[in-house]
C-alpha cells in the first residue's frame, strides 16, 4: 500500500496483542502523519526499554533493575508473597494497589495439553526465598482454568513440608478467567477472600 517499510511496520504492529490488520494500519498511519511527534518518540522508547529491561531473578517481574523496584522497596511486607502465573498478573495487582507484599512470577501454569512441566516453572527461587525464613504467608492467585487449579494444588502440596500458610484468592475470579482482565475492586475482593489451600 505505502512501500515494503510502511507493509513491514503494519505486519509488526498486527502481531501486538489486541492489534489486528486494521488496527495495525489505523496506527501506522496516525504515527506517519505526525512522523516527528509521534513516531521518533515511540521508536527512541521501545530502544530504550528493549535495552533496560530485565527480569527481575527474586521474583520474575520485568523492570529496568534487578532486584526490582518492588522487591527493592523496603517499605513493603516481606513475609507475604503473591504467587502468580505472569508479569500481567502481577501489573495487574500492582496497578490495583490490593497487595503489600511481595510476588512471585511463576512463568506459566502446569499444563499437560502444552507439555509444560514442574521444571518449565519459576519455583526453585520461591523455595529458596521461603528457605531465607523471612516469608509466613505464600498467596496464591492464579486463575481459576483447569490448569490454573492443577497448579495451585501442586505447589500447594510441594510448599506443605517448608511450614509457611498457603492461601487461594477466593470468589470474584470468574472460572476460566484470567487475573489481568478483571477489574480493581473483583480483585481486591477475590485477595480479601483468600483462603486456607
Ligand atoms: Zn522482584
Amino acid at each position: 500500500m505505502g512501500g515494503p517499510e510502511i507493509d513491514h511496520l503494519i505486519g509488526l504492529l498486527a502481531r501486538l496483542p489486541g492489534m489486528g490488520p486494521r488496527s495495525a494500519r489505523r496506527a501506522a498511519l496516525k504515527m506517519l502523519q505526525q512522523p516527528d511527534a509521534r513516531m521518533l518518540p515511540l521508536a527512541s522508547a521501545l530502544v530504550e526499554a528493549a535495552r533496560a529491561i530485565k527480569t527481575c531473578a527474586d521474583c520474575g517481574n520485568l523492570d529496568s533493575r534487578d532486584p526490582c523496584s518492588i522487591c527493592a522497596d523496603t517499605h513493603r511486607d516481606r513475609s507475604v508473597v503473591c504467587v502468580v502465573e505472569g508479569v500481567g498478573d502481577l501489573w495487574a495487582l500492582e496497578r490495583a494497589m490490593v497487595h503489600h507484599g511481595l510476588y512471585h512470577v511463576l512463568g506459566g501454569t502446569l499444563s499437560a495439553l502444552s507439555g509444560i512441566g514442574p521444571e518449565d516453572l519459576n519455583v526453585q527461587s520461591l523455595l529458596e526465598r521461603i528457605a531465607e525464613g523471612e516469608v509466613r504467608e505464600v498467596i496464591l492467585a492464579l486463575g481459576a482454568t483447569v490448569d490454573g487449579a492443577t497448579t495451585a494444588h501442586w505447589l500447594t502440596d510441594l510448599l506443605r513440608p517448608t511450614g509457611v500458610a498457603v492461601t487461594r484468592v477466593g470468589q470474584g475470579v470468574p472460572i476460566g478467567g484470567a487475573l489481568d482482565v478483571l477489574d480493581d475492586g473483583t480483585l481486591a475482593a477475590a485477595l480479601r477472600g483468600r483462603r486456607s489451600a
